[in-house]
């Protein structure tokens, strides 16, 4: 999804654009081995949404007409926090559908007729980068294996978490990034159901958070196209979502509500189960590195990979790629590296967020904990507490996870008042929502 969006970016700044990729791709919207997480739960928060649509104009209708449903948040979704049942306010609304669908849909526009600012695209799939060409300390385009080279004005690498874009660097004389990991020690189980036909509790979509350290289990139960369920069931601190079918439906049951458990139970299964563990935050800083190649950018979970429960990484994505076009629109010498400077400021507060949370995991591997990160979430367990019974506070909170707004939104005097309030009033917890307030 990086790789596509920024191709989209370039289309508008360079003559010609060449979209490798190591899978030969699709002719539909099916699974290929070079993205393993797209069997797993993909939420595209409004931001990633807002994006995608700006970048290709009536998408969204292309997604709808293939089967994707609206779904308002969190009026449509019964959540259950880690502070209890979330009152169903109507705040955004995301689109749902499953991350083959949405690559499909992505990379047909970009690779189609061209059109506005969009030049064409050449896609040459089936084809592996093995490193780049060098020229003295720069970068003047990839070696293909044994397939030969392509030589280009810039490299975007978009390669994923396994990027060897460390290595490449090291072979061109620089040094090698600072990184820091923080690793929930989480794994995904995910598997598709029917949704019985008639089907009505009320909710489009459940969220049953986990309550760390107490509890470490997650499930999501989202609709797709083609009338299915997609469930994604995690659980961290190696309490991992277990691929047995007993197994699946047991820890679906050990959820903190057993609402998913009782979806699920006799619905259809349409899929096997399937697991993924390679979900530690990891942030490889080229930010801050002294020195950087022209020709070279570095994008998406190839600098920047997030626990993917907090469903922050094709939004995180799509917003450098705007930080790319921003950098484009001003080409002077230097634009690479105010590229890495600009996408790592755009994905703190995401950072921020998922590794806050990943943090209240005892068993999360990490540096020690500081004590400003306890304070700050001590504070957000309050605002949680809050959002869950007060409609702007709610706003505030959703905006963060959508990354709509900053973290520092959350600390700003109208949300600090609300919470106080809160704590003075106490007021019942909210019992699980039937319907939309
Ligand atoms: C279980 C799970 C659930 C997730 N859920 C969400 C969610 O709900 N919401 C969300 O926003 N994000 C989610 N994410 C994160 C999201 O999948 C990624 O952030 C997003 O795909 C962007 O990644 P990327 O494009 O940088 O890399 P990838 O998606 O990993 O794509 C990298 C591409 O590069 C290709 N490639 C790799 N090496 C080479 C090479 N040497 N030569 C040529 N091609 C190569 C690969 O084949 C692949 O196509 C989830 C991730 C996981 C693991």
């Amino acid at each position: 999804m990086a790789g596509l969006l920024a191709a989209r970016v370039l289309t508008a700044h360079f003559e010609r654009v060449t979209l490798i990729e190591r899978d030969r791709f699709p002719a539909g919207p099916v699974f290929r081995p070079g993205v393993p997480q797209s069997r797993h739960l993909h939420v595209l928060w409004t931001r990633g949404r807002e994006i995608v649509e700006l970048l290709f104009p009536g998408l969204e209708d292309t997604l709808r007409a293939a089967g994707a449903e609206e779904v308002r948040v969190p009026a449509d979704v019964l959540w259950l926090t880690s502070a209890g049942w979330r009152e169903r306010f109507d705040v955004t609304s995301l689109l749902t559908f499953s991350r083959p669908l949405l690559d499909q849909a992505v990379r047909s526009r970009l690779t189609g007729p061209p059109g506005g600012d969009r030049k064409a695209v050449d896609v040459l799939d089936g084809h592996r980068v093995t490193g780049l060409i060098p020229r003295g300390g720069d970068v003047a385009g990839v070696i293909l294996g044994d397939d030969g080279e392509l030589h280009a004005d810039l490299v975007v690498d978009a390669t994923g978490r396994a990027s060897r874009a460390p290595e490449w660097l090291a072979a061109l004389g620089h040094p090698a990034p600072p990184e820091t990991r923080v690793d929930p020690l989480l794994g995904y189980a995910s598997r598709c159901y029917a949704i019985p036909p008639g089907f009505d509790p009320g909710w489009k979509a459940l969220y049953i958070q986990a309550d760390p350290p107490a509890t470490r289990r997650t499930g999501g139960l989202f609709p797709q196209e083609g009338g299915r369920w997609i469930c994604s069931l995690s659980g961290a601190g190696r309490d991992y979502g277990p691929v047995g079918e007993t197994a699946f439906l047991d820890f679906a049951k050990g959820l903190r509500s057993p609402v998913l458990y009782e979806a699920i139970r006799d619905a259809e299964p349409l899929t096997p189960i399937v697991a993924f563990r390679r979900t530690a935050n990891h942030r490889r800083h080229y930010e801050r590195l002294p020195s950087w190649p022209q020709g070279l950018v570095v994008t998406g979970d190839a600098a920047c990979a997030f626990n993917p429960i907090y469903g922050q990484g094709m939004s995180v994505a799509a917003v450098a790629a705007l930080v790319l076009d921003r950098c484009l629109r001003d080409p002077r010498p230097g634009f690479e590296r105010r590229f890495q400077r600009g996408a790592a400021r755009s994905a703190a507060g995401a950072w921020l967020v998922a590794t806050g949370e990943d943090l209240r995991y005892r068993e999360t591997e990490a540096a020690p904990v500081r004590l400003r990160t306890r304070l700050i979430n001590a504070y957000v367990d309050e605002v949680v507490a809050t959002a869950n019974v007060d409609r702007r506070v709610c706003e505030r909170l959703v905006h963060v996870l959508a990354l709509m707004a900053a973290p520092a939104s959350l600390f700003t005097p109208v949300v600090l008042a609300r919470v106080a309030a809160r704590r003075v009033r106490r007021p019942t917890p909210v019992t699980m929502p039937a319907r939309p307030a």
